[in-house]
């Protein structure tokens, strides 16, 4: 087991893209604390982490500084100190500009890069040796009608990771994952448009990938196979990107 020994923090792991990164680094052996706002499948996910690690759940609000300060302290009491902080948790909105609403915009951008600002400064804060991974996504690359807060967002945090790459450098490795469309209740019909859904298909491979293929590519970035790698984003997306 790669990671036996280490503590990570997922955020936003109750469900989706999280909850298979949480799950897929706790197989490797790290003990693994996540958040959520108040989702009922969190306590699923717990169990799963539980039964292959350790896990602690906790409700906190990835945009709201002192919920962080305190999901961060109790991350430390349960488990000492943290090497791995996966940066998840995010929220979507699709309207055309003109609909899109002040507090729109400033939701999608608070949870989605401000929330990985807080959680990463705490980190630092606390952590002198570690990995950092940033979930962007390939919009953020992209750009996509009627998603100008969410690409905003996923574009922000393709260039924090780049910044804190620096930064941090050298005992801090910090990369992004640039997922393509994933089956989860984001990309329900019930979250996007069927025309958003419908272009989300348009890729090379034509399909969603699943949570699992990009939890595979997080634990491969907390792991030891991946200690000359900071900076980068890396697209787990059916080839809507190619570089
Ligand atoms: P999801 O299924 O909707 O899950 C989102 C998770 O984030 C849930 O656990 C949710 O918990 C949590 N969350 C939302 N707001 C939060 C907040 N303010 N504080 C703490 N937790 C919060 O989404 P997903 O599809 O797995 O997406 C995960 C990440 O991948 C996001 O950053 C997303 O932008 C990115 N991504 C997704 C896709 C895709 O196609 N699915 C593609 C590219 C990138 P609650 O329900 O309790 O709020």
């Amino acid at each position: 087991m790669n990671l036996e020994g280490k503590v990570a923090i997922v955020t936003g792991a109750s469900r989706g893209i999280g909850r298979a990164i949480a799950f897929g680094l706790a197989k490797e052996g790290a003990k693994v604390a996540f958040c959520h706002l108040d989702d009922p499948q969190a306590e699923a996910t717990l169990s799963e982490i539980n039964g292959v690690s350790e896990g602690l759940s906790i409700s906190a609000d990835v945009s709201d500084e002192h919920a962080v300060i305190d999901f961060f302290d109790a991350v430390q009491t349960k488990f000492g100190a943290i090497d791995i902080l996966v940066n998840n948790a995010g929220i979507l909105h699709e309207a055309p500009l003109a609909d899109t609403l002040v507090s729109d915009f400033d939701r999608v951008i608070s949870v989605n890069l401000r929330g990985s600002f807080l959680t990463t400064r705490e980190f630092s804060r606390r952590t002198t040796k570690g990995r950092i991974i940033n979930i962007a996504s390939d919009l953020g690359v992209l750009g996509r009608e009627n998603m100008v807060a969410y690409t905003a967002s996923k574009g922000g945090i393709i260039s924090l990771t780049r910044t804190l790459a620096l930064e941090l450098a050298p005992d801090i490795l910090v990369n992004a994952i640039a997922p393509g469309s994933t089956e989860t209740d984001m990309t329900s019909p019930q979250s996007m448009s069927p025309q958003a859904l419908a272009k989300d298909l348009n890729t090379p491979l034509a399909r969603f990938g699943q949570p699992e293929e990009i939890a595979d590519m997080a634990v491969f970035l907390a792991g030891p196979k991946s200690q000359f790698i900071t900076g980068q984003c890396f697209g787990v997306n059916g080839g809507s990107v190619m570089h």
